[in-house]
């Protein structure tokens, strides 16, 4: 396990998947009902903009430091994005970048809860300790592909999955698809976002055309790209699908992502997609 999120917290990915991720949150929070969240790959929760790792990439300034002094991150939609964001990272310049449980966590009422999975063991006690005493979050040592078979489903009736994981091994596309489909079959009501990044186009088909061949319907994605990918494979976008969208998922993620191409597109060559990758159910 050599990925560390800290050298990436905050990035241009980060941003897009989180304000994306929060949008679905602010959604479930329409009914009074209690949700829950699992985020089967949830990082360290908190992440220090000044420490070396981040200091070292720099990624966090063409990522949430230029999200916020663009005046299209006032845009409403952006909104449950910027309340989960907290004090840290909306200073001038950001001090800290909160990762995806802590901006979870953010949007909770006090019937909701999240579960949060972590196996690198560092980062796994700084979640603990990030959450400590919290009662409504369980910060969790474990496999997050096992969590995703042993703690499914969770006894509330609605509620989201992040699969988010690192892409350092091969075949970590093919095993996405494979656990979204067990998954799916133990909990069918419940929304999944599984985030990806874009390198090649090819191995996007690819993994889109696996998901539509799972036999789990009502899959959407919605992807950003700052340019073309190109022949050296670089790491140019971002990309999440998601299952049981709610009904204002592709309305709201097609505005969030034209703005994304202003904020991001200083290249000029951003673009940006929603595909339907599986048919609503029958
Ligand atoms: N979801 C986080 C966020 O948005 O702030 C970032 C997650 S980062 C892309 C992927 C994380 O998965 C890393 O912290 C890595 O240590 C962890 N990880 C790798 N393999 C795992 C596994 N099998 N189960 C749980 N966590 C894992």
């Amino acid at each position: 396990m050599n990925y560390r999120h800290a050298f990436h917290a905050g990035n241009f990915a980060d941003v897009v998947k989180h304000a994306l991720v929060c949008l679905i949150v602010d959604y479930l929070k329409r009914k009074e009902k209690p949700f829950r969240v699992l985020d089967s790959h949830a990082g360290r929760g908190f992440y220090d903009l000044a420490s070396d790792e981040a200091r070292r990439t720099g990624e966090y300034r063409e990522g949430i430091a230029r999200f916020l002094a663009a005046p299209e991150s006032a845009d409403p939609v952006f909104a449950p994005y910027r309340e989960a964001l907290g004090p840290e990272a909306l200073a001038d310049p950001p001090l800290a970048y909160p990762g995806s449980p802590l901006l979870v966590r953010r949007l909770l009422r006090r019937q909701d809860r999240l579960s949060a999975y972590e196996l690198h063991p560092v980062d796994a006690e700084s979640l603990a300790a990030l959450f400590a005493g919290d009662v409504q979050v369980k910060a969790i040592e474990l496999d997050g592909w096992l969590a995703l078979g042993a703690h499914l489903p969770p006894k509330e009736k609605r509620g989201l999955v992040l699969v988010d994981p690192p892409f350092e091994k091969p075949g970590e596309f093919d095993r996405i698809a494979a656990h979204l489909a067990k998954a799916q079959a133990r909990w069918a009501g419940g929304i999944y976002a599984l985030w990806y990044p874009i390198k090649r186009l090819a191995e996007r088909d690819a993994f889109l055309a696996a998901l539509a061949g799972s036999g789990v319907p009502d899959i959407v994605a919605a992807e950003f790209l700052r340019e073309a990918p190109g022949p050296d494979e670089r790491f140019v976008g971002t990309g999440l699908a998601v299952v049981n969208p709610p009904f204002t998922f592709e309305a709201d993620a097609t505005r969030a992502l034209r703005l994304f191409e202003g904020i991001f597109g200083n290249t000029g060559r951003a673009t940006s997609r929603i595909e339907r990758v599986s048919p609503e159910r029958g």
